[in-house]
């Protein structure tokens, strides 16, 4: 696939899985000895974390591999018991009311997901690494910003310390650039307000910067 021969094409098709393989996420392998890391998935609402824990996390799961997922308790926008993505593919998973409730999980597991990791507490990097030193492959996917653009909860020290790190975008509801941030259309002082897109857009940095006077656009 990637001799020169083929390289030299310059076919639409080409590029297009030219852009598919560097926005796909390889594992390492290790056939000696099992080994455990850490890997981040984040950015803003919408850009496609869940769908991507979720793919990485199926393709564990047709290797015969075995999986548990844990989300915080306070997650229960669609389910008590799922991962559940924006387009409604869903994946068991566990809640839990702190982080270190995952430490609990059986040593024979070999692939841990966690999901919306902003909302955990900042213990949550200390477990993911201590799950990661016992062997096991640890997938995290969250929010790196809140709606004011800060760095959300643990997701900072756990980009930190992670071995991977994939950072998706979102598409800018205004001007259709890719959108780092997440914008709240209501007002609402508090941190957390669990919604859709009613509450929420996806905005490019220049789009974020601009506030509501581009509500008062959308409004004329
Ligand atoms: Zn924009």
């Amino acid at each position: 696939m990637w001799s020169p021969e083929y390289s030299l094409t310059g076919s639409y098709e080409y590029r297009e899985e030219c852009i598919f393989a560097a926005t796909m996420f390889l594992e390492p392998s290790f056939h000696t000895q099992r080994r455990g890391w850490i890997e981040v998935i984040c950015g803003s609402m919408f850009s496609g974390k869940t769908e991507e824990l979720i793919r990485r996390l199926k393709r564990v799961k047709i290797a015969g591999q075995s999986v548990e997922i844990f989300k915080p308790f306070q997650d229960t926008r669609y389910s008590i018991d799922q991962v559940v993505s924006h387009d409604a593919r869903a994946i068991l998973s566990r809640p839990v009311k702190h982080s270190t409730e995952i430490l609990t999980v059986a040593s024979n597991i070999e692939v841990i997901g966690i999901d919306e990791a902003q909302f955990f507490d900042l213990e949550l990097k200390n477990v993911c690494e201590e799950l990661a030193l016992r062997g096991h492959r640890v997938i995290v996917a969250g929010l790196d910003m809140d709606f004011r653009g800060r760095p959300f909860g643990p997701m900072p020290d756990l980009l930190a310390v992670a071995e991977y790190v994939t950072k998706l975008h979102a598409i800018c509801s205004h001007c259709g650039n890719l959108a780092t941030h997440t914008y709240r259309l209501i007002a609402d002082a508090e941190t957390v307000v669990l919604g859709e897109t009613d509450i929420y857009e996806a905005r490019c940095r220049y789009c974020y910067s601009l506030g509501n006077i581009l509500d008062l656009r959308q409004k004329r």
